[in-house]
């Protein structure tokens, strides 16, 4: 398969829909000797950049609901990067690891309580399969509420490592002796969702996005918001100016309301009169005037950051000009107060 690094890719418009599952892959259970499926396989292409030098970045992903992750990356830029081989993801479904009749991957909890625990060793076995297949020592994360934050600072470092293995959990979670063959646990935020196959899609898709190749243009990828501790500055598109109808007045030419009363935006409880405004685009993105719209934009992240994340700003790599920018927006905040 020829590597497509320099093709652009972006998720806009119409999304192409990729039929990962191919189910060509087959080993043994060790146990059993019954048959395992790999139900989705994709491979190879070598780029480099970002922090990698390897080729593909290879992902096994663990779950008792394969179709929960085969059919989003189905579809947009993940979907893209398996079919051209920038990344290589393999679905495992957990029960093809287990030894009974009815492949069962669960137990009650000793000292009981509520709930089911899923048993450690069809994991167990997957990661021997998996270590046996890719003939390399896994990084294995265990996607867990109890785990550390994860963070785009800690995708683009996991882009660095070749291959990763994550392990979905369902019930009250995983028996607690996985852990041991666990190399970090992540959590995706501080709520607790039924299963780790949405988490394990968030970790997959962050870190894919500073795979060279997956997504087009590696320049907006460094841009985004937390790039460099800064969140993203907005953006527009065409028209212009558009008209729109809203309840807030603090920006934009505001005309009398035609009548509606309501909650347009989550006001919840709240009925605001709508007045019909006409949004026009910042003049600055209009001039054609480069250096202007680049100092538009730094000054427009800061001013961003210090008002929704000022946490951020204190690991933020700022150059002399952001300093600058930053010490006049917080004294004209200061002044406003
Ligand atoms: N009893 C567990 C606890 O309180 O820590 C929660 C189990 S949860 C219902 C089932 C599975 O969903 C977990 O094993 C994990 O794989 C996944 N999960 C739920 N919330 C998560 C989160 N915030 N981050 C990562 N994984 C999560």
């Amino acid at each position: 398969m020829t590597p497509a690094v320099s093709e652009r890719v972006t998720s806009a418009g119409s999304e192409r829909v990729t039929p990962v599952v191919s189910e060509r892959d087959v080993g043994q259970n060790r146990e059993t000797g019954a048959d395992w499926k790999v139900r989705s396989a994709v491979s190879v292409a070598v780029v480099s950049g970002f922090n990698r030098t390897v080729a593909t970045m290879t992902f096994d992903i663990v779950t008792i609901f394969p179709s929960m992750i085969e059919q989003p990356l189905a579809a947009g830029v993940l979907g893209r990067a398996i079919e051209r081989g920038t990344l290589d993801v393999k679905v495992r479904d957990l029960r093809d690891f287990t030894t009974d009749r009815h492949r069962v991957v669960d137990d009650v909890p000793y000292g009981g309580g509520p709930g089911m625990v899923l048993k450690p060793e069809p994991i167990f076995r997957a990661l021997d399969a998996i270590e046996a297949e890719r003939g390399t020592p896994l990084t294995v994360i265990l996607t867990s509420p109890q785990g550390m934050r994860f963070t785009q600072v800690e995708a683009q470092r996991l882009s660095g490592v070749e291959h990763i293995v994550i392990l979905c959990g369902r019930y009250e979670g995983f028996d607690d002796r996985v852990r041991e063959r666990v190399t970090q646990e992540l959590s995706i935020g501080d709520y607790v969702l039924t299963g780790g196959e949405l988490p394990a899609l968030v970790v997959l898709d962050a870190v894919a996005r500073f795979v060279p190749g997956v997504v087009g243009d590696e320049q907006s990828v460094a841009a985004d918001s937390f790039g460099r501790g800064l969140l993203d500055f907005p953006q527009f598109t065409r028209p212009a100016e558009i008209a729109c109808r809203s309840s807030s007045a603090d920006e934009g030419d505001v005309r009398p309301a035609k009548g509606d009363v309501g909650s347009a935006r989550g006001d919840v409880g709240s009925a605001k009169a709508l007045a019909e405004r006409v949004l026009k685009v910042p003049d600055v993105l209009l001039s054609g005037n480069h250096a202007e719209i680049r100092r538009w934009r730094k000054r427009e992240a800061l001013s961003r950051t210090l008002d929704r994340r000022p946490d951020l700003l204190d690991g933020a790599s700022l150059d002399e000009e952001e300093v600058q920018m930053l010490r006049e927006l917080k004294g004209a905040r200061h002044g406003r107060d």
